[in-house]
């Protein structure tokens, strides 16, 4: 599964060259404003990199679910934050059935940003007529776009069979090597820490997980539904009660495997977070619910994360985002950091995981960016954007 990547290309192949470069700029928006830029931020190495070899820059990327063209969707919006986070002008094309006579224009170095890919109902129904005009506006193609790698989509697949080279740019690559590679060859032992809301959407996640990790740490709100397998009380605390048969056969196939909280902090809602105490797991008072791991988990699962020499972490122990109640999950996250230092390679992927981790990220070996596409990774699918890349 390893690809060629920018990395391999000669530079005397960059030169002049236009690189069609697929980005993830889905960067989410309040009143037209990027409230997160870190999407933008991620694509700059590989952009750099192509405009001091000399090519011209043409960018692609899509932006939230419009039904067609939609103002409050144009990429128009995100044009000044990508100049001043690139630091140069930066061209807007915005159709690009019209776009190549300005793509031709740029001056070596020169960038532009095509319109939003999901104004055209030829992007999502992976349409070879409108690859055809999105390959047109390039002479080779990288995709960056490692977020959007689980669709296939005209500017992620198609597009990708229509130009040679068509190669990973450097997040692609990095975010392939740790989710990846680094997981399917993982030094040892490996421990996997699993958190979040639910169990459910992350069922094949934990089946792929099991057989090659050495342990399994699960908090978060997934534990409960383990606990109600166990026959615990849960009190109010949010637990999948259709998924108790599920969490039960987890059990059994995980074996020792696998790591539960010893306790959790409670309180009678999440507002109330001063009258909050810790209890044992099986505990739970009927009137309160489990918004965190308790400090001799924190304890427990630094033990085992510090030994580690590979790490993966999806999902908060709690609910992180509602102070006093992100402490558990702030003790992974320095766990994680600790086990670094001793050696181990660490590897955080989902959108809240990552954003629980925002600041840290020069201290973790790898975050992922993508959110559903690292999940369909560690399952071991095949993302259709990945294989149209082309082989190493
Ligand atoms: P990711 O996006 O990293 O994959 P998830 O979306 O699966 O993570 O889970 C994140 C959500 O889980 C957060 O909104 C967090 O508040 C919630 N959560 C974690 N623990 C609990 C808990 N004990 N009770 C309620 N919600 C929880
Ligand atoms: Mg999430």
């Amino acid at each position: 599964m390893s690809k060629r990547s920018l990395r391999n290309l000669p530079p005397a192949a960059l030169d002049g060259q236009r690189a069609l470069v697929r980005v993830d700029f889905n960067v989410p928006l309040r009143d037209g404003a990027v409230v997160d830029e870190r999407r933008i931020r991620a694509a700059v190495s590989t952009i750099r990199y192509l405009r001091e070899k000399g090519a011209r820059v043409v960018l692609l990327s899509h932006l939230g679910r419009p039904k067609g063209p939609d103002p409050k969707a144009s990429l128009k919006q995100i044009l000044r934050d990508v100049e001043r986070i690139l630091g140069t002008p930066v061209e807007f094309i915005p159709d690009p059935a019209t776009g190549v006579a300005a793509t031709r224009r740029l001056p070596r170095g020169g960038v532009a940003l095509v319109e939003n890919t999901r104004f055209w109902p030829g992007e999502e129904a992976n349409d070879p007529a409108f690859a055809q005009l999105l390959a047109a506006l390039g002479d080779f193609y990288i995709d960056d776009a490692f977020g959007a790698a689980h669709r296939a989509h005209a500017s992620t697949e198609a597009v990708a069979r229509l130009l040679r080279p068509a190669v990973s740019g450097f997040l692609m690559e990095k975010e392939l090597r740790y989710l990846g590679d680094a997981l399917e060859h993982a030094k040892r032992p490996f421990v996997a820490v699993l958190g979040g809301a639910k169990i459910s959407g992350k069922i094949d996640v934990i089946h792929a997980l099991l057989p090659k990790v050495d342990e399994i740490l699960v908090g978060g709100a997934m534990a409960n539904t383990f606990f109600l397998a166990l026959g615990f009380q849960v009190g109010g605390s949010l637990v999948e009660r259709d998924k108790e048969d599920l969490a039960k056969e987890l059990i059994a196939q995980a074996g020792a495997k696998l790591v539960l909280p010893r306790g959790a902090v409670v309180a009678p809602s999440l507002a109330r977070g001063a009258e909050r105490r810790e209890v044992p797991s099986d505990q739970i008072p009927a009137d309160c619910a489990a918004f965190d791991i308790d400090r001799a988990t924190r304890l427990d699962f630094r033990s085992h994360i510090v030994q580690a020499k590979t790490v993966f972490w999806n999902g908060p122990m709690g609910v992180f985002e509602t102070p006093p109640f992100d402490e558990g999950t702030r003790a992974i996250a320095e766990a994680m950091i600790e086990a670094g230092k001793r050696g181990a390679t660490t590897v955080v992927g989902g959108g809240d995981s990552a954003a629980a981790v925002a600041g840290l990220e020069d201290k973790l070996t790898h975050v992922s960016t993508g959110g559903g596409a690292a999940l369909e990774l560690l399952e071991g699918k095949t993302l259709p954007g990945v294989a149209a890349l082309e082989d190493a």
